[in-house]
Formats: structure tokens, C-alpha cells, sequence
């Protein structure tokens, strides 16, 4: 499959993630030239806007419009900030970080840029406590910067300044969501704030603040120094650009591939990754980390944009697909998940305190055999008392859509453990292995 690649071009060089390595593969050249041109900070804002770069997070708001959100400086002169979420714990997502491990010094020139368009007096990356060696290399790759003038006062000779911080994570997913990750960063309990007010009039220490995901933010370099024209010819009419896709599960090859948007996930499945494992026949698909729900095999050529999964009821997400063979059981799999999810609720919002324990409880005793039919219509009860946008944070939507879709695309399966009796005499019935993912 032959598609232009930028996103991890570099990597192949042993050396890619040392400033030297990014260097010699023309690195920094992007953020010298807005420097020493002295380019109008609106101006920079102004192509990431007409990039149309999305959001590689989860959500897919506009990047350029979020920069564009922050107050301008010649009315409100408090300190700015960026908050670099790199705290990837959504289940099937490990993109970002083969960037920082990888390519750090991209993601630190993309901090750089985004700095200078939002005159920025600060930059914190917040980095999932399990991702050693990335905060190793970029805590590697700030010190090589910072030796080299490029972070810190005056960079360059110039007036700008800029400082680049490191956070580690201490293993909460509930602080990937952006509010609860500045409570974090601030040194609080990370629990979620209510919005308004946003990040860009009150984010951290009350200051104006925008929150972009890592891979988000590694794509500006490449779309300033190749143009928005550049970008926008990649990917699809509302989703341009590539992406990171992080497929896993049931495949031959699993791995992190750079796909244009809009790609088809089952040309990322076959020929990518090498098609379901073992010959096997697919029973369903997650398109983009686990909160996008569970997809029938018939929609598997869907094509891999915002637009095109939410008309077969899903979402981009982060891109992150999961794959389940033939011997999968969805039932089991939206268990491990509703139990990911009632661990992970912070507890502030009963909704979700409680809807998440509830959803995992009666999961749970359809698996185990003691399901009643009306289990189902009391899955979609719950669901509905939990989203949308009924509690401060979207975790509560994260366990319900994917429950929605269970009921929605399998509810045949849901029937079959009910009658049969649970997830034993299913797998009996079925006269397949008892594994699942
Ligand atoms: Fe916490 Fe859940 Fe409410 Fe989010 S929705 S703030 S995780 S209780």
C-alpha cells in the first residue's frame, strides 16, 4: 500500500529521538523560520485552522479553532498556558506513545509553535505514569533543547521565551479527561471540573489554557512547514491529514500504522495487519478505543473519519481499532470493559458511581448464567440515566455507549447467553475455545 507518510518518517534512524538525529532530518526548521521571519502568531493559528487538523484525542474538535479560543493577549494579559495531554489510557490506544519515544523532539517543536501562535508562557506535557521511557526521552530531548537554546528565555536571541515542563501521571485514567487533568497538574485529586468555564478562560491556576493531545499537536510542524494545502490533500473532505492507527486484538500483525483518514478499516485490517488471525471470521470491531462501542462485521468498510463512523452510530475516537475474532465473546468483552469503567469513575457524579457499578453487576450476571431477559431493557435504562451529557465528564457516555451498542448490534448474543445459560454453556454450544479478549 503506497500513501505519502510523514508522521513516522523519522523513526526508522536509530538516532531519531536525540536533537542531533531530528535535526539531520531537517527538525526545528519549521519553528526557526516562524522565529526569524517573526511571523504573526495569528497567522500560524491561522494554518493549522485552514488545515483542518482535528483533534487525534478522542473527541476531533478543530485544533487551529480550540487555539483560536484563547483570550487575546492585548486585553487579558494573565499567564498562558498549554497542558500537553500524553496521559493515552484509553483501552486499545498506544499511538502516542511511539511519538515520544520515538520522536520526542517532534512533539516538543509542535509545544513550540503552538507556544508562539497563543503566546504561551508555559508548556506541561502530562505523561501516563506507565510510559517510562517516553518521560525518559522527553525529559532527554527538553535538556538537549534547552542546551541548545531552543527552550528557555530568548530563544534564539529573540524576545520569546518559553518553558517546557514534565508531569508524571500517577495511573488514573479519569485524568486523560482535560479538566481533571489540570486538577492533577495543580496537585489535587483528579477529578473532572465542571464546564463552563472552559480551559481557555479558566484552565490551570485559573489562567487561560488549551489542552491538545500529543499526536494532535506533532502534526503542526509538518502543516507549517509543508502548508495547509499540503494537509488538507491527504485524508477526507472533514478529516484530513493521516493518523496513527493502533489496531489489536484478534489480527495477525497488531501494531501502531500511519493510514489517511478515511481509509477503510478493513483495508486496515487485511492489509495492514495482516487480516483476523488464523484464518478466522470477525465478530466485531471497535473503531476507536473502547468507548466507540462494538460494530458488526458487516460495517468493517466503513471508512476510518469522524463522519463516517458516526453514521454507523460510532466514533473516530482515537482512531484505535480492536479487533474480535470468531471464538470472541462480545458479552464477556463489554464485562472486562464495564468493570474497567466502574474502577475508573472518579465517583463525583452518582450517575456514573452508581450506573457504571450497575452496569458491570448485571453484565456480570448474564455472563455468569443468572441473566434475566429484561437484563437487556435494564441495560438500556441505566445507560440512558447515565448520557449523554447528563454528569461533569464523558466517562459516564464511555460505559454507555459501548453498552448501547452491545444491545443494538448483538442483542442476538445477549438472547443466547440469557436462554442458554450463561457464558459456559454458550462457549459449549458454540463448540469454540472459552477465549476471548
Ligand atoms: Fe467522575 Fe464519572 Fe462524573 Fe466523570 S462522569 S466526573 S468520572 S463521576
Amino acid at each position: 500500500m503506497s500513501h505519502e507518510t510523514y508522521l513516522l518518517s523519522r523513526i526508522e534512524r536509530g538516532d531519531s529521538h536525540t536533537l542531533a538525529g531530528y535535526e539531520a532530518q531537517g527538525g526545528y526548521a519549521a519553528f526557526k523560520k516562524i522565529l526569524s521571519e517573526g511571523t504573526p502568531p495569528k497567522d500560524v493559528t491561522e494554518v493549522v485552522k485552514e488545515s483542518g487538523l482535528r483533534g487525534r484525542g478522542g473527541a476531533g474538535f478543530p485544533t487551529g479553532l480550540k487555539w483560536s479560543f484563547m483570550p487575546d493577549q492585548e486585553r487579558d494579559s494573565r499567564t498562558r498556558y498549554m497542558a500537553v495531554n500524553a496521559d493515552e489510557s484509553e483501552p486499545g490506544t498506544c499511538k502516542d506513545r511511539v511519538l515520544m519515544e520515538r520522536d520526542p523532539h517532534g512533539l516538543l517543536e509542535g509545544c513550540l509553535i503552538a507556544a508562539w501562535a497563543m503566546s504561551l508562557h508555559g508548556v506541561y506535557i502530562y505523561v501516563r505514569g506507565e510510559y517510562r521511557l517516553s518521560y525518559r526521552r522527553l525529559d532527554e530531548a527538553i535538556q538537549e533543547a534547552r542546551a541548545a537554546g531552543l527552550i528557555g528565555k530568548n530563544i534564539q536571541g529573540t524576545d520569546f521565551s518559553c518553558e517546557i515542563h514534565m508531569h508524571k501521571g500517577a495511573g488514573a485514567y479519569i485524568c486523560g479527561e482535560e479538566t481533571g487533568l489540570m486538577e492533577s497538574l495543580e496537585g489535587k485529586r483528579g477529578h473532572p471540573r465542571p464546564k463552563p468555564p472552559f480551559p481557555a478562560g479558566f484552565g490551570l491556576w485559573g489562567q487561560p489554557t488549551t489542552v491538545n493531545n500529543v499526536e494532535s499537536i506533532f502534526n503542526v510542524p509538518f502543516i507549517l512547514e509543508r502548508g495547509a494545502d499540503w494537509f488538507k490533500a491527504m485524508g477526507s473532505e472533514k478529516s484530513s491529514g493521516n493518523f496513527l492507527c493502533c489496531i489489536s486484538g484478534h489480527v495477525e500483525k497488531p501494531g501502531v500504522y500511519e493510514v489517511a483518514l478515511g481509509t477503510p478499516a478493513s483495508t486496515i485490517l487485511n492489509e495492514y495487519a495482516g487480516g483476523v488471525w488464523h484464518g478466522h471470521n470477525l465478530r466485531a470491531w471497535i473503531p476507536g478505543g473502547s468507548s466507540t462501542g462494538f460494530l458488526r462485521p458487516e460495517v468493517i468498510d466503513t471508512p476510518m473519519d469522524h463522519d463516517s463512523l458516526k453514521e454507523v452510530g460510532s466514533m473516530f475516537g482515537t482512531g484505535s481499532m480492536i479487533i474480535l475474532d470468531q471464538t470472541a465473546s462480545v458479552v464477556h468483552s463489554a464485562l472486562v470493559l464495564m468493570d474497567f469503567y466502574e474502577h475508573e469513575s472518579c465517583g463525583q457524579c452518582s450517575q456514573c458511581r452508581e450506573g457504571t457499578q450497575w452496569l458491570a453487576q448485571v453484565f456480570q450476571r448474564i455472563h455468569d448464567g443468572q441473566g434475566r431477559m429484561e437484563d437487556i431493557d435494564l441495560l438500556s435504562d441505566i445507560s440512558n440515566g447515565m448520557a449523554p451529557g447528563k454528569t461533569i465528564c464523558a466517562l459516564a457516555d464511555a460505559a454507555a455507549i459501548p453498552t448501547h451498542s452491545v444491545i443494538r448490534n448483538f442483542r442476538d448474543e445477549l438472547v443466547e447467553y440469557v436462554q442458554a445459560g450463561g457464558h459456559t454453556a454458550v462457549s459449549k454450544k458454540r463448540a469454540l475455545p472459552m477465549e476471548t479478549v
